[in-house]
């Protein structure tokens, strides 16, 4: 039975990056019709926010990435404590008192001498009364699991065969000196309880994956397949860490980037299956490979979402969006054609509006000078409204056989003229949408 988790901390909102990590572990679950659990890594008291869990919860929803089951770390402290007295008892853990000054000092003698600033595991020398007087003297040490200084393979889902030696790996903290547990030994407990088959996650974890797969070991468990997706850039490979804030999902929907077109991008952005769009969840699931994804660094362009969601609505009927455009105050007579002219013109539903009030209120017109006394008198030939799918053809015809103009001379002064741009809808069926002209 395949079980995934997404883990985010509820310290930030979702950007595109974790969603990347949210949809990948969506879809394997969704494909092998196991379950999908959404996981809140709140251990950090502090940083944790209630706001950010709910909102999580509204994005991922939006997107319509539903999850079976929630789970929260803060309320599991139970659990975890009694792994760090498995490992204990295993002799695999052990209390160091370094400061973060001294670690830091540490690090950089190694750095200098040129060897790795791993931590030279002083603590593990320690006497029993060597270290209740530093106990006495600096108070609770922090946790750190005792690595098994051999090598660490796993065949990774995107990166292939992976082997870390561990003596190049820090014995990792997992609790901190003031008790709180940290990620590494929660993730592994709730991955291992749960019965997490598959985990992917950033490429930014692969460290930690390796000493998470010695601890699970030694809590006598059993690693669950991993799979870790490379970092995204920019479009010109630029890091994007710093604009992440500005690409959270809601920041996006604000926008009115349509979620099928967002999907549709991250589910095969950065693997060799070309970007395609899907209109439905079903489909995107059916589509889906971890297998196909590398481990370069995958360029994301923030603009592409835009075509995509155009090509997105394009394929919506009027009653997929009916709601947004009565709220616009469109006629019900005339929304079903109105949507039908826009949806072909439009990236995001925020454009409808500069096109209704354009229908609405008319275009201030656009006209070159060359072009105002054919203007004019093209004017003078337009018949009263309203308008029908036959009054472009018709008045078009008059001022041809008026003016003697023809082809681009005269249909794109009276288009400018009409909707003040050189380009839009068809003008046949725009003009039954028109209800004034301003260039009169
Ligand atoms: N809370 C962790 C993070 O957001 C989860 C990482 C993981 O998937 O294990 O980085």
């Amino acid at each position: 039975m395949t079980t995934t988790r997404f883990a985010p901390s509820p310290t930030g909102y979702i950007h595109v990056g974790n969603l990347r990590t949210a949809l990948m572990n969506y879809l394997i679950a969704r494909k092998a019709g196991g379950t999908f659990i959404l996981r809140i890594d709140d251990t950090d008291p502090e940083r944790s926010k209630e706001e950010y869990v709910d909102a999580i919860k509204q994005d991922l929803e939006w997107l319509g990435l539903h999850w079976d089951r929630v789970e929260r770390q803060s309320e599991r402290l139970d659990r975890y404590a009694a792994a760090a007295d498995t490992l204990r008892d295993k002799g695999r853990f052990y209390e160091a008192f370094e400061t973060p000054v001294e670690l830091d000092l540490k690090r950089k003698k190694q750095l200098n001498m040129g060897k790795p600033p791993v931590y030279d595991r002083a603590a593990l020398a320690l006497s029993d009364e060597e270290r209740a007087a530093l106990r006495a003297e600096r108070g609770q040490g922090v946790w750190r699991f005792k690595l098994d200084q051999a090598r660490i393979e796993w065949t990774d889902g995107i990166l292939g065969d992976i082997s870390i030696d561990a003596a190049s790996v820090s014995d990792p903290v997992l609790i901190r000196q003031d008790g709180q547990v940290l990620y590494t030994i929660a993730s592994v407990v709730d991955d291992t309880e749960m019965g997490v088959t598959d985990v992917v996650r950033g490429s930014d974890h692969v460290t930690n994956t390796a000493t998470q797969i010695q601890i699970i070991e030694a809590l006598g468990g059993t690693a669950p397949r991993f799979a870790h997706h490379s970092l995204l850039t920019g479009p010109q490979g630029e890091a994007l860490s710093k604009r992440l804030g500005t690409l959270a999902l809601r920041d996006l929907r604000a926008r009115g980037v349509a979620p099928m077109a967002l999907l549709s991008l991250m589910a095969r952005l950065g693997s060799s299956d070309p970007v395609e769009l899907r209109t439905d969840m079903a489909e995107l699931i059916e589509g889906f490979d971890i297998s196909r994804f590398g481990a370069a660094p995958t360029k994301f362009d923030e603009a592409d979402l835009f075509p995509l969601t155009g090509r997105y609505l394009q394929s919506l009927p009027l009653e997929a969006v009916a709601g947004r455009i009565a709220d616009l105050g469109v006629p019900e007579g005339l929304a079903g054609p109105f949507w039908m002219v826009m949806r072909d013109n439009i990236e995001t539903l925020h454009d409808l509006e500069g096109w209704w009030t354009l229908c609405r209120d008319g275009a201030d017109p656009v006209i070159e000078d060359d072009d105002r006394a054919f203007v004019a008198e093209a004017m003078g030939l337009l018949p009263e409204g309203p308008f029908d799918a036959e009054t472009w053809g018709a008045w078009t015809g008059a001022v041809k056989a008026a003016t003697g103009r023809k082809g681009r001379g005269l249909f794109m002064p009276l288009r400018k003229a009409l909707t003040g741009q050189a380009h839009g809808p068809d003008m046949a069926a725009l003009m039954p949408l028109l209800q004034v002209v301003k260039a009169r």
